[in-house]
């Protein structure tokens, strides 16, 4: 009887994309998934370490696994965490029969694992299983090359390594062919893709325009602003996916230079007007760091008067958190846990009012959404599990797009008809 595995993914896009390439490599040895982590042989937590609220999900999740597996079941820890803690991890978690770090099979059961074992695949360019939905994250490169202040990602992602343009698009080819129409391109600072190929510029514009030529829409997540250049806005209007995530992490220029970033909040302002002025159904989503070391009250001022007037449709802000072997982790100026609540409380606030009204002003209109799942679906607005979605009568055919009227709206969701 064949080995049953499960896979449990914790954090970003990139480490679902790394999921469904272990998910290739085992079902390529025999192995075949469980339908729960109770049936499975082997199971696998693909974990993350970015910041101590996701290093606690871990834990909490491996610890919930261990106890839920199944008699003489494996359980082997991978992922950002097991990467950057290695034996200080396996040390701490004795439940766990393998942390293997990235690349280091999942496989190979404890006893023929040395320790440090080093990588033998490069999940960026295994082949992957076929989609289970319409839409497939795609990772284009791994690593960063930038030092932003609070980000200790390059420690353990390492230096961005781009996949070649070939293997992207034979990827993005294969994916179409189970069934894909849209593909969402990741990676760590994703408008840099290309850059470390020899070639000194970025490859971004022409990749976007090559995937756009094989699938019906391609969607851009983290995209660095100084890399926001008129050729990918370009690029990424003629797919017809006017849809526009920046990483801007906060909008005072003092603070971002703490920070070890490009950019103020004038200066995004304008680009996205411009770009509203050129495409006025454009989407935008961003995310913003609160509490930084050396965060003042005008700091604070200015990021909200930046989300007040920008009214990007969506935005995420997090606490700061001090990682270890970061610049930011020897700054003083550390702003008071209470602090740091109400300012993220304040901001949250004025953000679900703005993605609300933003929504309230699309009811009536006609948009063309692809079909998710049975009454599940998405316009060029909504990113897959991140953004709100378009409920639709559940007879829509799954994987088709369809354009339909909007008749109401519900915090980040929207109701909507056959048109
Ligand atoms: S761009 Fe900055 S925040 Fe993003 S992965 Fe690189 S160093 Fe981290």
């Amino acid at each position: 009887m064949s080995r049953r595995f499960w896979v449990e993914t914790l954090g970003c896009p990139k480490n679902q994309v790394d999921s469904d390439k272990l998910t290739g490599t085992m079902l390529a040895e025999g192995l075949v998934p469980a339908a729960a982590p109770g049936e499975a042989d082997l199971v696998v937590v693909n974990t993350c370490a970015f910041i101590e609220e996701a290093r606690q999900e871990s834990i909490d999740v491996v610890l919930d696994l261990a106890d839920r597996r199944p008699a003489g079941a494996e359980l082997v820890v991978t992922g950002c965490l097991a990467e950057r803690y290695g034996a200080e991890l396996a040390e701490a978690l004795p439940e766990a029969d393998a942390v293997v770090g990235f690349g280091v099979p999942v496989t190979l059961g404890p006893t023929r694992r040395p320790a440090g074992a080093a990588p033998v695949l490069d999940l960026l360019n295994l082949p992957r299983p076929p989609a289970v939905a319409p839409w497939a994250y795609v990772k284009v490169a791994e690593g960063c090359d930038r030092a932003c202040g609070f980000c200790a990602i390059p420690t353990f992602r390492g230096k961005q390594r781009s996949r070649p343009v070939e293997a992207v698009l034979a990827e993005v080819e294969g994916l179409a062919a189970t069934g894909v129409r849209e593909v969402v391109l990741v990676a760590q600072d994703l408008a840099a893709y290309g850059r470390d190929q020899g070639r000194g510029q970025r490859r971004i514009v022409p990749l976007v325009a090559a995937v756009a030529e094989r699938v019906e829409r391609v969607r851009l997540l983290y995209l660095y602003p100084s890399d926001l250049t008129d050729g990918l806005v370009d690029a990424v209007c003629a797919t017809g996916v006017p849809y526009f995530d920046l990483s801007l992490q906060h909008a005072s220029a003092p603070l971002l230079r703490r920070m070890r970033r490009w950019g103020d909040g004038d200066r995004f302002l304008r680009r996205v007007e411009a770009i509203r002025a050129r495409v006025p159904e454009a989407a935008f989503r961003s995310s913003f760091i609160v509490g930084y070391p050396g965060e003042t009250e005008d700091d604070h001022d200015l990021l909200l008067d930046f989300v007040a007037r920008a009214e990007l449709d969506w935005a995420g802000f997090f606490a700061y958190s001090e990682e270890a072997g970061t610049y930011a982790a020897g700054l003083g100026g550390a702003v008071p846990a209470g602090l740091v609540a109400d300012r993220l409380a304040e901001l949250r606030e004025l953000q679900d009012a703005i993605t609300a009204a933003g929504r309230d002003r699309l009811i009536g209109s006609v948009v063309e959404v692809l079909v998710d799942a049975p009454g599940v679906a998405r316009s060029h607005r909504e990113a897959p599990e991140i953004d709100g979605i378009v409920a639709v009568p559940d007879d829509l055919a799954v994987g088709a797009f369809v354009k339909v009227r909007v008749t109401g709206a519900a915090g980040p969701d929207l109701d909507a008809v056959v048109a």
